[in-house]
């Protein structure tokens, strides 16, 4: 393909779909990488990079959803299949705080069983007993599937966690928010309205929410940019998004490998030009994270020049994209190191994004 050179071009002020198609597929990688990064520099102009302490807890791998893509859930009757008890969900919180992690990111499966009852009493018992402790918990499709099967709205489910101790929401399951790619790898998760609509019900309760994509199966270039309309209008509306979480589909041990031989792993070039392209298009998000468990930590300190200005978390448990394929890992000292070789200054933050420690 041969590389055209953005500075020939007369850009709106504000990136079009037509234009954001023409840089994804046009304009020279590092071209690219340094529009994003100006653009960085002007939302972050004192280059922190933070990071977060936390650790993932899948709280059940029962779901009923089963999306090609995953290589993570089961279904109830598996050998393997687990609810964990709130007492082992206490132990996993007591080693976090003992490294000093503030946050956990809480999703299952989508249980078929579990009603509202059962999350208000967990949020309410992680709030009492672990209060130092952030709750950025249940993807939109877990409070979608929550709202159906405890006949209540999307908005009572998020009220009556918000008033346990809920936090924020995490944006898993919005994959690509185009209804046709949903319908061939996930066909029963939530469609692209309604995952649209739990961000926008949190938002207007005074719920803030992250965003994500993930790339490399089905879509199409279009169709991509058509994602990051979709966030952008609705961060205008509402301004609910704390950031932009970007990844690549993992495909080892998924239906959908056997299902479409033909997807290919996702290159860093892709990962790098749609995570540049996210920090131009997404100009009302703040934050943009890296995602060094899928592309490793070296593409994972390289995207600080695309765009990304946080290393995301340390990530002390993850257990859905590493049954993919996926097994990166990193604690705090190597990820301060990567940030001070790139020239900017560490810092460890909490879920709403203020700067805890500085290591500068
Ligand atoms: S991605 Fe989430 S919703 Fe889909 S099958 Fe896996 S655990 Fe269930």
């Amino acid at each position: 393909m041969k590389m055209m050179n953005a500075k020939d071009m007369n850009f709106s002020k504000r990136l079009n779909k037509k234009e954001a198609l023409y840089l994804l597929q046009n304009v020279d990688l590092y071209e690219l990488g340094e529009l994003a990064y100006k653009k960085k520099l002007e939302l972050h102009p004192e280059k922190i990079t933070t990071f977060v302490v936390d650790r993932n807890i899948n709280y059940t791998n029962v779901c009923c959803i089963d999306c090609d893509f995953c290589a993570f859930f089961r279904h109830a009757k598996d050998s393997d299949a687990y609810v964990l008890s709130f007492d082992e969900i206490g132990q996993k919180i007591e080693e976090l705080l003992a490294i000093g992690g503030t946050q956990i990111l809480f999703q299952g499966g989508v249980h078929p069983k579990l009603k509202i009852e059962w999350y208000e009493e967990l949020v309410e018992f992680i709030a009492k007993k672990y209060p130092s402790i952030t709750v950025h918990g249940f993807s939109a499709v877990e409070i979608a599937y929550i709202a159906k099967i405890s006949k209540i709205s999307i908005k009572e489910v998020l009220q009556r966690l918000q008033a346990k101790g809920l936090f924020s929401i995490p944006g898993a399951g919005a994959e690509v928010l185009s209804d046709r790619v949903r319908d061939e790898i996930a066909p029963h998760k939530c469609d692209t309205a309604t995952w649209l609509e739990v961000h926008r019900q949190a938002h207007k309760i005074g719920m803030k929410s992250t965003a994500t994509m993930m790339f490399g199966t089905i879509e199409s270039d279009e169709e991509l940019i058509e994602h990051f309309e979709h966030l952008r209008n609705l961060q205008d509306e509402t301004g609910g998004f704390r950031a932009f979480i970007l990844w690549s589909f993992q495909s080892e041990n998924t239906k959908l490998k056997l299902k479409h031989p033909e997807i290919m792993k996702q290159s860093s070039n892709k990962y790098l030009r749609l995570l540049a392209l996210a920090r131009l298009y997404l100009d009302n998000f703040k934050n943009l994270q890296s995602s060094w468990v899928t592309q490793g930590s070296l593409i994972g300190q390289l995207a600080l020049k695309f765009g990304a200005n946080d290393l995301g978390s340390t990530m002390m448990e993850e257990n859905v994209v590493s049954a993919a394929g996926a097994s990166y890992k990193m604690n705090q000292d190597e990820m301060i190191r990567l940030i001070e070789s790139l020239g900017e200054k560490p810092a460890k933050r909490n879920t709403a994004y203020e700067i805890l420690q500085k290591y500068y």
